[in-house]
């Protein structure tokens, strides 16, 4: 109940957004994070400030913690079950392995009964050897991903032809990876669900999502493509992968919809997402509330969407024009009628890292990306 702690393990930007619903709901919060100027440093209760598997820390946490969550999935998955045996811990430990393995989240997945984009594993040196050119080609061209510690597009490699993988395999380290089949898409598309431990389950509406070099660039909710039938098709899908995982908390299912129609699921996070920020300020409650609530066994809450909405992340690059270290132009941002500016106070603006988000709410969806075009404008965020 309110008036108790909660634990976050991990300090970036979603712990921090995290922290802010936590609190708002009444509960005092713990992150554990070894980075002293985390954002979610200056607004958490306590700040653990340690490695992921300092057993100190973990045990710190786990006593005063009454539910411990994550805010993304490569902390040690024996963390968490370390945690877990002392404290309600959510998502569970097994879940955050299968998220943090490509190998293994592709073959739950699949046995969820959702398509995925044909791939081959190759675990090792050994076993890429084996594989003729012909096995190869099968899949090409394609993507070779690193099945672990990939994100926002690091650790894949574009390649059209077998001696590509070859040279591929050895420049992202000659560790375990999957070979995935580049699929002509027509457009990107997520859902957020929340569920909990009784398997309740509400999801926020579908989303579409535009990615430029690997990166996403911008939600629009709701999705102004995919018919009505595509989104009942996303929302099975999105509900039989949280039951197979028995998921408990957030997590958002990325689909490609291919030129033929047809849905392949992406992959999945067990946590709130980037592409659900827009929850913030456009739903009646929030993807991070909705944590807040799964973990400590609330009723989840309404996501009904109020406001038609479009995100635009802000990477480090908005602060730069001409080379030049800058600070944007916000009071020009906030002129524009419901521009939601969120910041994530990262100690140092790097190119490419994700710095903030601005979401523009409007009463129709035409009239927040008529908004959305005038911000990325202002900031010089490329459109294509
Ligand atoms: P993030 O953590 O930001 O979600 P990631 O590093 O886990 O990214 P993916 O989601 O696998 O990477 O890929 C990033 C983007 O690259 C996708 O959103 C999509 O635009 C493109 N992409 C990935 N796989 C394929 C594919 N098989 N075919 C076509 N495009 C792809
Ligand atoms: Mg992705």
């Amino acid at each position: 109940m309110p008036g108790k702690w909660l634990g976050i393990v991990g300090g970036g930007q979603l712990g921090r957004m995290f922290c802010f619903a936590a609190q708002a709901m009444g509960y005092r919060v713990a992150v554990l994070d070894p980075e002293s100027t985390c954002p979610a440093g200056g607004v958490v209760d306590r700040h653990l400030c340690a490695e992921y598997n300092n057993r100190e820390a973990l045990s710190d946490m786990a006593g005063l913690c009454a539910a411990v969550s994550t805010e993304f999935e490569n902390v040690p998955a024996a963390s968490l079950d370390w945690l877990a045996r002392s404290t309600c811990v959510s998502p569970s430990a097994q879940c955050v392995a299968i998220a943090q393995d490509r190998i293994a989240e592709k073959r739950c997945i699949e046995q969820a009964g959702v398509p995925v984009a044909p791939y081959i594993v190759i675990e090792s040196s050994d076993v890429l050897q084996t594989l003729c050119d012909k096995a190869l080609l099968a899949v090409l061209p394609s993507i070779l991903k690193t099945a672990r510690l990939g994100y926002d597009g690091r650790g894949q490699r574009n390649v059209c032809n077998p001696d590509e993988v070859r040279a591929a395999y050895i420049a992202l380290g000659s560790v375990a990876c999957i070979l995935e089949q580049r699929l002509p898409l027509a457009y990107e598309i997520s859902v957020i669900i929340a569920r909990s431990a009784d398997g309740t389950a509400v999801m926020f509406p579908v989303a579409q999502n535009i990615h430029r070099t690997g990166i996403l660039s911008q939600t629009i909710s709701p999705t102004p493509v995919g018919d009505a039938a595509l989104i009942k098709r996303v929302q099975a899908a999105a509900l039989s992968i949280a039951i197979k995982l028995d998921h408990v908390g957030v997590l958002c299912v990325e689909f490609f919809v291919l030129q033929d129609g047809s849905l392949v699921a992406n992959e999945i996070a067990p946590r709130p997402h980037n592409s659900g920020h827009y929850t913030i300020n456009a739903c009646v409650s929030n993807q991070f509330e909705q944590q807040v609530r799964a973990m400590t066994g609330m009723p989840l809450g309404c996501t009904r969407q109020h406001s038609p909405a479009v995100m635009l992340n802000l990477l480090g690059d908005v602060w730069f024009s001409d080379k030049i270290l800058r600070v944007p132009p916000w009071h020009k941002v906030a002129e524009i009628p419901g521009a939601h500016l969120h910041l994530y106070a990262k100690a140092e603006v790097r190119i490419g890292r994700k710095m903030g988000h601005l979401t523009l709410t409007a009463p129709t969806l035409c009239e927040a990306q008529t908004a959305a075009r005038t911000c990325m404008h202002l900031l010089h965020i490329p459109s294509e």
